[in-house]
């Protein structure tokens, strides 16, 4: 590929430790010298971010990024690996990215656009890219999309309101006659669909189903090599709207990881007093109904105890809800997929209405940096036509 306009000077590969914060990693590189890097990506990265995942970090000062003296470190990530895609963790330089992509008409929505303005306001916010498409002012919005699995790629990876109200402001420029469009940088090529993550967003994947009449909604998925160049293939993405419309509906599953600190005996309703383990434990339900107000129930603190899992949760040192939004009741299958990776905890916990031997299972490491356990959600979360 010619000429590719980003040049990160001398890339090091490191092994990844912790995430210390949003915005500073701890990694080793050679002879186990331990630094801290800035990651330039408030996502959650959950998957990609796995304990000794390889990163590779630049000691180079690039300028559009943090200032160096604001974030106190001079290594800054560029891109993890995920089994055999190498992927872009920069968000900060998408845009110049996606700005060598439309220059060179190498995007399939956009070979007939010229760029006339970047970051352009309008109105209360700023876009990314005025362009200028058959003497038409074309406005542009560029997301970078690293999650992905099962042949899908989502986004967002946690809550965006900024990208939501992108999205609210763009439809309504769009009603008004300015044509508009979002396009969703998908930095793995191993994929063929992208979804918006109505599991993880609600809010926002309702707010791009409603805006699709409005305007254009495309992704196109890249690919890295080692030395941090794209490679030849650009693929565009299939959206599957029906799919997508009917799965993303306030209902489905949930699973709840709950950490808890120190060995305990908790009384649990009829099933009595039950000793805890330290570590993690999770627990599957489901809620054909509300969903996102049965979680909120969950993490409320001091709540009146209904079920099982209401006797656990005021005991417990952390609450992370997950969840899985489908148009069927799948709670089971997710216990049954859970079973074959981690511990079934106390029989009978959270399984009274159905064949389950349990709803709780138990790890004693953080299931969060299990690689098996991605798997097992993004085969509910991922699914596809
Ligand atoms: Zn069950």
């Amino acid at each position: 590929m010619r000429n590719f306009p980003i040049y990160f000077g001398e890339i090091i590969k490191a092994k990844f430790l912790k995430r210390e914060n949003r915005f500073i990693v701890t990694c080793s590189i050679h002879h186990n010298k331990t630094i801290k890097a800035h990651l330039p990506n408030p996502g959650r990265l959950w998957e990609l971010l796995l304990p000794n995942s390889t990163l590779f970090i630049s000691l180079c000062r690039m300028r559009n990024t943090t200032s160096y003296a604001a974030r106190k470190t001079q290594y800054t990530v560029l891109a993890v690996q995920k089994d055999s895609s190498i992927v872009f963790l920069h968000t900060q330089l998408t845009n110049k990215v996606a700005k060598y992509l439309i220059e060179e008409k190498l995007l399939p929505p956009l070979t007939d656009a010229d760029i006339v303005k970047e970051e352009i306001s309008r109105g209360n916010s700023r876009f990314d890219f005025l362009l200028n498409e058959n003497q038409q002012d074309h406005y542009l919005e560029v997301k970078s999309c690293t999650l992905f699995g099962n042949d899908v790629a989502m986004f967002p990876d946690a809550i965006t309101e900024r990208g939501k109200k992108h999205i609210l402001e763009l439809a309504q420029m769009g009603k008004n006659g300015v044509k508009c469009s979002i396009l969703f940088l998908v930095h793995c090529l191993d994929v063929k669909w992208f979804m918006p993550d109505f599991h993880t967003d609600y809010d926002f994947s309702i707010a791009l189903i409603k805006s699709r009449n409005y305007l254009n909604i495309a992704a196109v998925a890249i690919g890295w090599n080692p030395d941090l160049t794209i490679s030849e293939t650009i693929k565009p993405l299939e959206i599957p709207w029906g799919h997508i419309e009917k799965e993303a509906k306030d209902k489905g599953s949930y699973l709840l990881i709950l950490r808890v600190d120190k060995k305990r005996r908790i009384t649990i309703g009829k099933l009595g007093q039950l000793e805890f383990n330290k570590g993690c434990y999770i627990y599957v339900g489901s809620a054909m109904n509300s969903l996102r107000s049965r979680i909120e129930r969950h993490v409320r603190k001091r709540k009146k105890v209904y079920w099982h899992i209401d006797y656990l949760l005021n005991n417990v040192e952390k609450i992370i809800p997950i969840p899985i939004r489908s148009s069927k009741r799948i709670e089971c299958e997710i216990a049954t997929a859970l079973s074959t990776i981690m511990n079934q905890s106390h029989p009978g916990f959270g399984s009274s209405d159905c064949r389950c031997p349990t709803h709780l299972f138990y790890t004693r490491d953080n299931p969060l940096d299990m690689k098996s356990f991605h798997a097992v959600l993004q085969g509910f979360r991922m699914g596809h036509p």
